[in-house]
């Protein structure tokens, strides 16, 4: 499965020399208990096309909210604990986290309790982008990151700097920060659009259709449309599961 790798890749891959694409993120998940894509299909696509970036909005542990922006057949990726700010004076914290699958874009659903990153995942905003680089590459390498987001609830200029002392290799903390353009605004984008693009739905309606725990789950939604939810119970956005869905009859979990 290592074997197909001699096919010239689209751009060196600067971060991490040497490690074959998504061993990180393999190593950390065990796709016999876990929904996940595990990337087996991952691979650069020849066609050009416009790249494509998604933020999860995944409550695990602790609430966060995962930037993916495409680049060399894999999604880089970014935890944002309070997710992205449309005001240019506010900087979130950007921690990066290991490379997804591209197949990882389309995850909505439940991982579960006691695997990696175990909780409930909402596709929270998706689309393409355009990097201000032709070449992501030397920019990831650099630290320094500005591209433009055309989704459906972020638009406009972006950027993101790594933080620490310059060629600190290891530092894995970032910012996220808006660009002063139209799409900039003092908005709060996460309370004022808290449901998924995919589906409509909020993390407890995920958690409620997909075996999770809701209870954990409704802790990150705003609490007005959590009570809401539970005044008018018909409200419920519910979707039609997907025929490859795999339920876990996780017995005991919590
Ligand atoms: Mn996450």
């Amino acid at each position: 499965m290592a074997s197909h790798e001699p096919r010239a890749r689209r751009a060196a891959r600067p971060k991490r020399p040497g490690t074959p694409p998504l061993a990180e993120y393999r190593r950390k998940r065990d796709f016999a208990r876990t929904t996940e894509p595990s990337g087996a299909a991952a691979g650069t696509r020849k066609r050009p096309r416009p790249l494509s970036f998604v933020i999860q909005k995944h409550r695990a542990s602790h609430l966060h909210y995962d930037l993916r922006l495409e680049w060399d057949g894999v999604l880089l990726s970014w935890a944002v604990p309070k997710g992205p700010s449309l005001d240019p004076s506010v900087k979130r914290l950007a921690m990066a986290v290991e490379d997804h699958p591209l197949e990882y874009a389309d995850f909505e659903g439940v991982i579960p309790e006691g695997e990696y990153g175990g909780g409930t995942v909402m596709v929270w905003d998706r689309g393409t982008y355009t990097p201000e680089d032709a070449d992501m590459g030397p920019a990831v390498a650099k630290g320094a990151l500005k591209f433009s987001l055309h989704g459906e609830k972020l638009q406009g200029s972006w950027a993101l700097v790594r933080t620490g002392r310059r060629g600190a290799e290891t530092s894995r903390s970032w910012l996220l920060i808006k660009h002063r353009d139209a799409a900039a605004s003092t908005h709060d984008i996460v309370t004022e659009a808290p449901r998924s693009v995919k589906t409509g739905r909020l993390l407890a309606e995920i958690a409620i259709d997909e075996g999770g725990d809701v209870t954990k789950a409704a802790t990150g939604d705003p609490p007005d449309a959590i009570q809401s939810l539970l005044q008018d119970p018909t409200r419920l956005q519910r979707r039609r599961r997907r025929k490859r869905a795999v339920w876990h009859s996780n017995a005991g979990a919590s």
